[in-house]
């Protein structure tokens, strides 16, 4: 198998068939060996029986249908479980993202780069998303150090080694091209068309951008400190140890020369640190238990798997 391209989807019945259509045009052209896998993440509006027909129809299609919606990088993890494609290829399922791109990001995989990211360098969106996402890109490309414009792009294609060495998890799917740059892989981009949505709604409100902002948190902490824990936690915690211990030290030697320190705000400064820091070091040590008996793997409910 070559490429593999691996939708989710969560109630888009209106795009699937124009969306498989155009997708399969393309493969076509390129004369490789191909599959497609559907992830229906619990989708309640009769996309499921839409891609029982479509199969009918292009053997090429494998579906994979959740029990419930368990969300966009759910979905993208079970894909890539099941991919056998040497390259792996995600887009969404309401045509924002447009097939004719897919000739490209294989090009660029060819040329040797492991992950190849698109950039929706002018995007058909709504503003109230447009913004955030600029300042989510912007701070990520400044924490994380790696130079490219849009972490969200749909459109991504992948080595085979990358999807197999990358746990997706949470909603990390946003930071995929940072857990493979910090595995070593090379990561690069593209610039990419996109569209409006045709049909129906996006399925990421405003707590989008409250998870967003978690998971850049999760993924600066696994990626810096997931294997050693005890570096942060232990360091936070020996620096507010030591400026406890020395605020309690002057307050003794005051002490032993006569003052009283009792109504001192500053006792209980001292204090506070003290026990502040013991708890942070001791959450660093059970976290570097934690690392060393961790499992990675994240178990969906399935409820069909047709191939
Ligand atoms: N999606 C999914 N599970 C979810 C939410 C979304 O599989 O819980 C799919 C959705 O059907 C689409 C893709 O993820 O194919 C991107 O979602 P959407 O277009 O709503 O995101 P946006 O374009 O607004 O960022
Ligand atoms: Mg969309």
């Amino acid at each position: 198998m070559d490429v593999s391209i691996v939708i989710p989807l969560y109630n888009e019945k209106d795009s699937l068939k124009e969306l498989t259509e155009r997708v399969i045009s393309q493969l076509k052209l390129l004369k490789k060996k191909y599959e497609i896998i559907f992830i229906d993440d619990g989708s309640r509006d009769g996309s499921f029986d839409i891609l029982l027909e479509l199969k009918k129809q292009y053997t090429e299609i494998r579906i994979i249908r959740f029990r419930k919606n368990f969300g966009k990088s759910a979905a993208l993890s079970e894909g890539f479980k099941r991919a056998n494609g040497e390259m792996v290829i995600t887009m969404d399922a309401d045509l924002q993202d447009d097939p004719a791109e897919i000739p490209g990001f294989i090009k660029k995989l060819e040329s040797g780069l492991d992950l190849v990211s698109g950039w929706k360098k002018k995007r058909h969106d709504p503003i109230s998303k447009t913004v955030p996402s600029k300042l989510f890109n912007l701070a990520t490309r400044i924490l994380t150090g790696i130079k490219i414009h849009d972490f969200n792009c749909g459109i991504k294609a992948y080595r085979k080694a990358v999807i197999k060495a990358i746990p997706v998890y949470g909603e990390l799917h946003r930071y995929l091209p940072v857990l493979a740059h910090w595995q070593g892989f090379k990561v690069g981009e593209i610039i990419v068309q996109h569209h409006a949505r045709k049909f129906g709604k996006t399925k990421f409100g405003f707590r989008r951008f409250l998870s967003g902002f978690f998971d850049l948190l999760t993924v600066l902490f696994i990626t810096r400190y997931g294997q050693k824990p005890l570096h942060l936690f232990g360091f936070v915690g020996l620096l507010s140890m030591f400026l406890g211990f020395s605020i309690s030290l002057y307050l003794t030697i005051l002490w032993f020369q006569g003052h009283g320190i009792g109504q001192r705000p500053l006792l209980f400064l001292g204090v506070l640190l003290v026990i502040v820091g013991v708890q942070s070091f001791t959450l660093g040590f059970i976290g570097e238990m934690l690392t060393s008996t961790r499992d990675e793997s994240f178990e969906c409910s399935i409820q069909d798997e047709i191939n």
